[in-house]
């Protein structure tokens, strides 16, 4: 299963990531919003790492999910500020205060962590956001669980669905947040939150390899 050590390096991965992909999600960002979600992001990221060696003896990968939730909150802002903290803040919770987590845990934490930008955002599924790469994530992550994947398995299903997922925006009309100002004209481009949502899934598989 995935332990303390897993969530600590997914958190430095992210921020690796994030940082190395700043520079595309501004330009995603640029063409159907206001540019700003890269350096939203890494600013959030950034903070976090710092905190990590903080964390007491005995975390647990719940700890470090709320940790990232409450600086993303207060760190991020924007659209993405509130929905990825919620995300996070959910999948914590779903982790609850077990030291290890299988398959069926991680499959069911990114379900909880999709739940919350749902009940949050009042995305649905083809609105151009970061929901289609979340749901795409969650239903190849169930069904990788259900079938006996473990962790680590389900985690990689999980990423890959997303990376599809991101990708398949791009014909979409957005219908939630700035880039719906633009219409049909949000047409062509990449939803930005739905790139970093993969990119944050690709993180925790590559944490958990
Ligand atoms: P802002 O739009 O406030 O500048 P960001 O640029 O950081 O915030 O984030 C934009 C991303 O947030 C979008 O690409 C989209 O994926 C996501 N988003 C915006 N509104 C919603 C929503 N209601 N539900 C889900 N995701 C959303
Ligand atoms: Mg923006
Ligand atoms: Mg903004």
């Amino acid at each position: 299963g995935l332990d303390i050590n897993w969530a600590v390096d997914w958190v430095r991965r992210s921020a690796e990531v994030v940082a190395e992909h700043r520079v595309e999600l501004i330009r995603l960002d640029r063409d159907i919003g206001d540019g700003d979600h890269g350096e939203n992001l890494d600013r959030g990221f950034e903070a976090v790492v710092p905190k990590l060696d903080d964390l007491a003896a005995g975390s647990t990968p719940g700890d470090v999910l709320k940790l990232v939730a409450m600086t993303l909150i207060s760190t991020v802002g924007g659209a993405a500020g509130p929905l990825y903290g919620t995300a996070y803040l959910k999948a914590a919770a779903s982790a609850g205060t077990d030291a290890s987590l299988d398959g069926s845990a991680v499959a069911r934490m990114l379900e909880a962590a999709r739940d919350g930008i749902v009940s949050r955002g009042k995305a649905e599924s083809g609105d151009k956001t970061m929901i289609d790469a979340w749901t795409p994530a969650v239903d190849a992550a169930t069904e990788a669980a259900a079938a006996g994947a473990d962790a680590s398995a389900v985690l990689a299903a999980a990423a890959e669905a997303a990376a599809s997922g991101a990708e398949a925006t791009e014909p979409l009309v957005a219908r939630k947040g700035r880039a719906s100002y633009l219409g049909e004209r949000s047409v062509g481009h990449r939803d930005p939150g739905a790139q970093s949502s993969a990119l944050l899934l690709q993180a925790a598989a590559d944490a958990a390899s």
